[in-house]
């Protein structure tokens, strides 16, 4: 164990981004691995915050137009600085909505049954809120969920086959909603290759990108998906809450909204206050009512830190995280079991171990002061982070977890989830 010290402070030495840590707030002692759930705060996201609610002190209604930045337009500045994070165009991102409100405004977009084509293809790893929403857009539709949502199996029971998603792209599927990478294994899809055989079977195909946002990036001029949607409290760093994205592909542009409202018009015409809506040929057609604005405002600092560190090298250092977790979990803690993905292209940016007492486990890290997190039924996911997690604090999360393991501190725990998991 002690050799691989060495190791880890070398690969901190030569780290690029080590810099970064200074940007945000974190605790002496405590190893925060769980950045893929809720992100930690940063100096610029704080400062951004205050700028907005100073903008509000100091030009009240005016600061839609006025101050540093404006806010009749930080839904649409916003969105293309998040175009260059998935390798999209200017004006197919918006910053909007959440996670699941996201999907919905989708679902009500591009969902449009025909006789033939009913039923709309997800899978049965991806995460509730998803299914939840597919289900009641199904059912608003008159199309009962039993019959037309066909979840994709995993064969393993934790990660998917691209095979077995195109398989199941039969003629009677209208929509694929996907998640790039898989909440619990963190197995990363090829995009490219899932969107290519939905188009050539005349199927719309949207991503989640809860756990890809922020980590991973993508290249959607190339790969083209219909739609993408995503939150932004998880690897891009903007706040619990905080306002989400979404993609729509250039081709739609001029779709109309399946769920509309006054933010889904042409800026120039909104205050026209018509019955009829003139919505925007762009991505900014599927907002629906103002921008929550103070939850959109620690995405402005979050976003500069992601300008200057380049996503590619969060990328680099991020395999380079979970590969030396890796490796030291293989050498040091043989009863923990990998379940991601090894291979580069194939996992995203957390590694997931599996043990019986994993919920226990998971309590005596956190005595130990290390904040990974619990995934039922017996998940450890624990996620370096590019921008403040260092090699030192991999080494010392193996050590201290090794020590809690060889003394079976873990066994004073009651082997179940908090509320909170
Ligand atoms: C985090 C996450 C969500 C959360 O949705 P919200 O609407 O932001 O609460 C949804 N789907 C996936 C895959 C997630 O990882």
């Amino acid at each position: 164990m002690e050799q691989y010290l060495v190791t880890a402070r070398l690969l901190d030495a030569q780290d690029p981004l080590a810099s970064f840590r200074n940007e945000f707030y974190l605790k002496d002692q405590t190893i925060y691995l769980d950045g893929n759930s809720l992100g930690l705060l940063s100096k610029r996201a704080e400062k951004s915050l205050i700028g907005v609610l100073n903008s509000w002190k100091e030009h009240a209604i005016d600061g839609w137009m006025k101050g540093d930045n404006p806010w009749f337009y930080l839904s649409e500045n916003l969105g293309n600085q998040m175009a260059k994070l998935i390798g999209a165009y200017e004006n197919e991102v918006i910053v909007t909505g959440s996670t699941t409100v996201n999907l919905h405004q989708m679902i009500a977009t591009f969902f449009q049954p025909t006789n033939q084509k009913t039923k709309i293809l997800a899978d049965e790893l991806t995460f509730p809120s998803d299914i939840y929403a597919i289900k009641s857009q199904l059912e608003l539709n008159g199309l009962s969920p039993e019959k037309h949502l066909i979840q994709v199996k995993s064969q393993d029971g934790f990660t998917l086959k691209e095979d077995d998603i195109i398989n199941n792209m039969t003629s009677d599927v209208s929509l694929v909603i996907l998640s790039s990478v898989l909440y619990r294994s963190g197995q990363l899809l090829d995009i490219k290759r899932l969107v290519n055989a939905a188009h050539e079977r005349d199927i719309i195909i949207g991503f989640d990108l809860a756990h890809s946002i922020g980590v991973i990036p993508h290249n959607f001029q190339e790969s083209k998906p219909d739609f993408a949607f995503w939150c932004n409290y998880k690897y891009v760093n903007s706040g619990p809450g905080s306002v989400g994205g979404l993609y729509v592909n250039n081709k739609h542009f001029g779709k109309a909204p399946g769920l509309a409202g006054w933010f889904s018009s042409n800026k120039s015409k909104q205050f026209d206050m018509k019955h009829t809506l003139e919505h925007e040929n762009h991505a900014g057609a599927y907002q629906i009512g103002t921008p929550h604005l103070l939850s959109i405002a620690p995405l402005i600092g979050s976003l500069q830190l992601f300008e200057e560190a380049g996503i590619q090298n969060i990328r680099e250092k991020s395999l380079k995280l979970t590969d030396f977790l890796m490796q030291l979990i293989k050498e040091e803690l043989e009863e923990f079991e990998i379940i991601n993905p090894t291979l580069e292209n194939e996992r995203g940016g957390h590694v997931c171990l599996q043990h019986e007492d994993a919920a226990r486990i998971c309590k005596a890290l956190k005595e130990n002061e290390v904040i990974p997190d619990y995934r039922e039924p017996n998940l450890i996911r624990l996620a370096p982070i590019a921008f403040y997690t260092s090699f030192e604090e991999v080494w010392e999360t193996v050590k201290r977890l090794k020590h809690i393991m060889d003394t079976k501190a873990y066994e004073k725990f009651k082997n179940e989830r908090e509320i909170i998991a």
